[in-house]
């Protein structure tokens, strides 16, 4: 069967009415024949029959055992990390993202775990961090918002040796591009806020294991915590996830053009995106995903953020918004927006310069957000000149 025809039939018809579309079980409880006696369901924080039917949809995506749904993409990486104990150590991409950063420094250090972070696109770099005391590997690929690769199988292995678990964040690359756990990765986790629901229109997170038992840990912990996905917001991830090969091809198509415009502009510093043979890390983004995704960065020549301020404002069909993988092209400036909590020097060490851009690359014709983009930074440019003009 064609990834395509999977994805689209992994979506059940609903065995009682013949319904086409998955009903919303809008309950708190079920009624009970005798205690403890029931078809399956008992209170809805614990299981609810539209949030389970996302759950089995993403596992199989996934190609997992277990799918889990959160409220949020944060929530979801929290339960994760509840699997740790005091003194267990992570290891963690630098160019994390920056609510993961805040949730593992501000929240889970305070607990007595220690975060490490090293650039996980050079696998040796993973391999000498390693100690006793690591349990868990955390990696974004590609991050944000500079788009770094590394190489999972690789990681997958050195995690295996070492007998800790290797977490992947697989929001930017989706299922449709790219499964880390057919390539060794334990845990997937998504913020399906983003590709997986599609059209920016909710908050929701999930979790996917290779095996049941650790799946069944973190199943506990969804319970035990209580942070779910509600049942009409499963309903929308699981109309987002009908449609997502077709979207992510849309957004691989779009981005690529746009990218190598970018590459090609006298204003541009560098540019971000997998998908060019320039990338540091292609080679790798070819072996392991099925496309490079929607998301492309940009620094500017001139790196400042007076530079970038002025080019994020002054885009019509790139909205300023935070967040990414909608239908709407949106963009944003990490330094003042999504990486706001991370120190300056840490977040510049990550290669998050002053004036990066992020854009996410959506469905418009790719004409005329590559215009957009060419009006926006003919104003940066002369901005500048105007700047210099006046210093002199
Ligand atoms: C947005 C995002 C998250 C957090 O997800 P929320 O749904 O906003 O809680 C985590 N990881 C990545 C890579 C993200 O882009």
């Amino acid at each position: 069967m064609s990834t395509a025809t999977q994805l689209i039939h992994s979506i059940p018809v609903d065995e009682q009415t013949g319904a086409i579309s998955v009903p919303i079980y809008q309950t708190s409880t079920f009624v009970q024949e005798a205690p403890g006696v029931n078809k399956g369901y008992d209170y809805a924080r614990t299981g609810n029959p539209t949030r389970a039917t996302l759950e089995n949809i993403i596992a199989q995506l996934e190609r997992g055992k277990v799918g889990i749904a959160f409220g949020s993409g944060l929530a979801a990486i929290d339960s994760v990390l509840k699997l740790l104990k005091a003194g267990d150590e992570i290891l963690a991409v630098d160019d994390i993202y920056g609510g993961a950063f805040r949730l593992f420094t501000h929240i889970y250090e305070k607990f007595g775990i220690t975060v490490n972070y090293v650039d996980t696109t050079n696998a040796e770099n993973v391999f000498n961090a390693i100690t006793a005391k690591t349990k868990l590997i955390w990696i974004e690929t590609p991050t944000n918002p500079t788009l770094k690769i590394s190489d999972i199988a690789a990681i997958a292995k050195i995690a295996k040796a070492n007998r800790c678990l290797l977490c992947v964040d697989n929001t930017f690359a989706s299922p449709a591009l790219q499964q880390p756990l057919t390539l060794g990765a334990d845990i997937v986790v998504h913020s399906a806020t983003k590709y997986l629901g599609g059209h920016s229109d909710l908050i929701a997170g999930l979790v996917v294991t290779r095996d049941e038992e650790l799946g069944t840990k973190i199943k506990f912990i969804q319970n035990a915590s209580g942070a779910i996905l509600s049942p009409f917001d499963s309903w929308l991830v699981i109309r987002g996830i009908e449609t997502l090969h077709l979207r992510v091809k849309q957004h691989c198509e779009n981005a690529l053009a746009v990218a190598a415009y970018l590459e090609t502009h006298p204003s541009v510093e560098k540019v971000f995106y997998p998908g060019l043979p320039t990338h540091p890390n292609y080679d790798i983004a070819v072996k392991q995903s099925k496309g490079f995704g929607g998301i492309v960065s940009f620094t500017l020549k001139n790196d400042t953020e007076e530079a970038a301020v002025k080019l994020v404002t002054s885009t019509k069909y790139f909205k300023l918004a935070e967040s990414l993988g909608g239908v709407k092209s949106l963009l944003c400036h990490p330094a003042n927006m999504t990486h706001k909590s991370i120190p300056a020097e840490k977040r510049r060490a990550a290669g998050v310069a002053d004036s990066l851009i992020r854009l996410s690359v959506g469905h418009e014709d790719a004409a005329d957000l590559i215009n957009d983009l060419e009006q926006a930074l003919q104003k940066v440019t002369t901005t500048s000149f105007q700047q210099q003009a006046a210093t002199v």
